[in-house]
């Protein structure tokens, strides 16, 4: 339920507070310049009780949220959510680039993708350290060792860290050592998982699952949420069709859908979308012309020896090329890169 505020009277707001925790459910507070809204969620079965908040001193009205995700949809939050990471700002007016290598390798591979990453436009610094391979013989990343590695990075660069966390147990070791969690395709419906990182204070890129919808996208960033994280980044990452020629089909037509459904900054990955490197800086372009806030791409010093994913890995020129191809679709967008200092 929604509670409209006539107020932005304290006392009146923590009187509708007290009566929503009393009911037990869970206050959301929206300051917003017009209005003060306050959401009560939680249990559907008995959310009838919260119509009597109406009567309460300072209440305009209270209205029902009409969408299954109540704090990723748009009726409780109507604004563009806008997170800060550092000296980064993730949506909003700023395209922000997350780029390296699938799995963080070495410490020269890391390095030195950090380092092409920075020099040529990229916002943060992604690398896989635990690997969720579809094969158990293939290379499952090098985890503590990896996340480390990731640290040396952003020390040298001053690049925020994005890496994947696999299990609910290894939350708060990646927590300690990542600047935004990556939850993948694969997790995108491990609930367990997505509650665990919905009691951290980073950001999450929530990757859509292969053979997710949009809703079932929405929900899992709505499991984040409901643990109090608001900070969630939904990301396109393509999906299972018929097709054979790329390895995903990337669904760009979700991000209009889910800017036009939900608040929360929305990025694509062309790389995992698309599967071929030749592929990625066309379906990038494509996606801020469909008003992504952010791209995440796969980049690596060479793709011919990279452990996972060198296919779909562009080279350090093809990641300046298209940041460089990216610039004046970014003006026609009205957005700027995210420069990092
Ligand atoms: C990744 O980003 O390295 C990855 C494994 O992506 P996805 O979960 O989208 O397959
Ligand atoms: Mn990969």
């Amino acid at each position: 339920m929604i509670i409209v505020m006539e107020t932005r009277d304290k006392k009146d707001i923590d009187r509708v507070v007290a009566k929503i925790e009393e009911f037990g459910y869970k206050a959301h507070i929206i300051w917003g310049v017009e209005r003060t809204v306050i959401g009560a969620v939680g249990d559907e079965r008995t959310k009838g009780r919260l119509l009597s908040l109406e009567s309460l001193p300072g209440v305009e009205k209270v209205v029902p949220i009409l969408k299954p995700f109540k704090l990723a949809g748009r009726e409780l939050i109507s604004e563009d959510s806008v997170f800060r990471v550092g000296d980064a700002q993730i949506g909003g007016d700023r395209l922000f680039i997350v780029a390296g290598p699938c799995s963080v390798e070495n410490r020269e591979q890391i390095l030195e993708t950090a380092r092409i990453v920075k020099d040529g436009g990229g916002t943060a610094l992604r690398g896989g350290a635990y690997k969720p391979r579809t094969s158990p013989y293939s290379f499952q990343g090098l985890e503590e060792e990896g996340l480390h590695l990731l640290q040396e990075a952003r020390e040298a660069t001053g690049l925020p860290i994005v890496t994947e966390v696999l299990t609910p147990d290894q939350v708060g070791l990646v927590e300690e050592h990542a600047d935004i969690l990556q939850i993948g395709a694969r997790n995108m419906q491990n609930y367990a998982l997505l509650k665990a990182v919905g009691k951290t204070s980073k950001p999450i890129v929530l990757k859509r699952g292969m053979m997710s919808t949009i809703n079932e996208l929405l929900m899992s960033a709505e499991y984040v949420m409901s643990e109090g994280n608001k900070q969630v980044i939904l990301c396109e990452r393509g999906i299972r069709t018929f097709e054979t020629e790329t390895r995903n089909t990337l669904d760009l037509s979700a991000v209009p859908v889910l800017k036009k459904l939900s608040h929360l900054p929305v990025m694509v990955d062309p790389s995992h979308g698309t599967g071929h490197w030749d592929l990625v800086i066309p379906m990038a372009k494509a996606a801020v012309a469909a008003g992504a806030d952010g791209l995440m791409v796969e980049v690596h010093p060479r793709p011919e020896e990279a452990y996972s994913d060198g296919a779909q890995s562009l080279k350090p020129a093809r990641f300046r090329q298209m940041i460089e191809e990216l610039k004046p679709l970014m003006s026609i967008v009205g957005k700027t890169l995210q420069e990092i200092p």
